[in-house]
């Protein structure tokens, strides 16, 4: 945008949290007592943690100013009806449900509009989306575009819809059976890859054809109307508000996670149109979350929401964030390291299985490279893999479509320099990479086991 090759961080730095410098001998020790799971590693034994960009963002010294506004009454705050303006100055929609997160939002969806013969189309549903349609008997389908599987193929937006296959998604289970049609944007669990708008409007009329309601899973909206004005033709003159705006009006309801593109560190909402799928909602949420207008979060989460809104759509900071990750990606290429490629909004991702062909996937490719990043170099990255995704609900074990090793990287809070120095981590950790080992896994649950597993290095 401004024509400097080096994508200076549009912010300086006002309050610092030291980083802990460990030795390896150090990170070798607390990765032996954590049974080589990162997911058990203490953070302040971390120096660089790209586990998730999840709530692990910076706010800004508005966001913080606000905070100090936060009004902590039980109804009617006046910070819940800021953040209320706010989310509707992006995304109109009549009833705006705020929730402690996005799981939170999807629970009470769900629970309303889900249950057993029911089918969910989504181009990918992320992981507590499915787990909250599956929960109620529910079945979560799958429908991105072939090309948004495949890591090396580039495309400029393989978060797509596959409309022919949603089509037939129609027809062989019926409108019936369908409670809506929901799109991740961007598509998270396919690699943060974007959504174009084109694919959004043919949505739409489908589900008009069917008379199917169509929901967003924003937690990444900003992010994708970003790519949108980057890659899609006729779209480079608009501001990504507008687009934010029409992908909202496109849609009849929405979750959200404001960990995400909300920039704060807590928070989400619920948002729909129709008046009695709100009153239902509103019930729930009563149960579970609280008053209506505040859902399970202070009155000054909802305030730092609500100015976390006003900065994501902030051209400067998009031009930042999504160079970043570019920066991170073309680095990790230099290196002649794997990645899926074009590289996502939030993340970069490493393909594990093709980097390190030596350690077949049951024995956890993603789980050595991850772990030698953290020995080499204090920096935790997350296996989205076989350890991840390779155990099956009879017990038995099959390899993941894919052995990727995620680099999330938190809104705001590393700089350059950070991001320089866990390239060098990886350039170490190229050179090592033939003699790196796999793992065997000594002790497991019976789901979810990448939280909580222990591995064992082999020989
Ligand atoms: C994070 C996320 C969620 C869930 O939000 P939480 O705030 O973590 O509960 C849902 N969908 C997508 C795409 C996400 O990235």
């Amino acid at each position: 945008m401004h024509g400097f090759r080096t994508i200076i961080e549009p912010f300086r730095i006002k309050s610092v949290e030291p980083l802990r410098i460990t030795t390896p001998g150090e990170r070798r020790e607390k990765l032996a007592a954590a049974g080589y799971n990162l997911f058990g590693v203490h953070s302040d034994d971390v120096m660089v943690d790209l586990l998730t960009d999840s709530g692990t963002g910076a706010m800004s010294s508005e966001q913080w100013a606000a905070i100090q506004r936060g009004d902590e009454s039980y109804a009617g705050s006046p910070s819940f009806y800021r953040f209320e303006a706010a989310v509707k100055g992006l995304f109109d929609f009549k009833h705006v449900i705020p929730t402690h997160q996005g799981r939170a939002a999807e629970k009470i969806l769900f629970s309303v509009v889900g249950g057993k013969g029911k089918v969910v189309l989504n181009n990918t549903h992320f992981d507590t989306t499915r787990a909250n349609v599956e929960f109620t008997g529910a079945t979560a389908v799958d429908l991105v575009i072939p090309e948004g599987k495949q890591p090396s193929v580039i495309h400029p937006f393989k978060g797509n819809m596959d409309l022919g296959a949603l089509e037939r998604a129609i027809s062989e289970h019926g409108r019936a059976n369908i409670p809506l049609v929901m799109m991740t944007i961007t598509n998270n669990s396919g690699g943060g890859q974007p959504v174009s708008l084109a694919n959004m409007r043919a949505v739409r009329a489908i589900c008009d054809q069917h008379d199917l309601p169509f929901f967003l899973d924003g937690c990444r909206f900003a992010e994708n109307a970003w790519f949108i004005r980057e890659r899609e033709p006729g779209q480079q003159h608009r501001t990504v508000k507008e687009i934010v705006q029409e992908l909202g009006s496109l849609a009849d309801g929405m979750t959200m996670s404001a960990k995400k593109d909300g920039l704060a560190n807590i928070g989400g909402w619920l948002a729909v149109d129709d008046d009695a799928l709100a009153l239902k909602c509103r019930n729930l949420l009563i149960l579970t979350e609280g008053f209506p207008t505040y859902g399970g979060l202070a009155g000054r989460d909802l305030e730092a929401i609500a100015q976390g809104l006003e900065e994501v759509v902030k051209h400067e900071y998009l031009e930042y964030r999504i160079r970043s990750t570019q920066y991170v990606g073309e680095g990790l290429l230099r290196l002649g390291v794997p990645i899926v490629q074009p590289t996502g909004g939030h993340a970069v991702y490493i393909d594990a299985r093709a980097m390190l062909p030596h350690i077949p996937p049951l024995q956890y490719p993603g789980q050595a490279l991850a772990t030698a990043l953290y020995e080499e170099g204090g920096v935790r990255g997350c296996e989205i893999g076989t350890v991840m995704f390779g155990l099956k609900p009879d017990g038995t074990e099959a390899p993941a479509a894919m052995d990727l090793v995620r680099l999330a990287i938190p809104r705001r809070t590393y700089t350059q320099s950070h991001m320089d120095y866990v390239l060098e981590v990886m350039e170490r950790v190229v050179k090592r990479a033939p003699t790196l080992k796999g793992y065997r896994i000594v002790e497991q649950p019976p789901a979810l086991r990448h939280f909580s597993a222990r591995f064992s290095p082999l020989a």
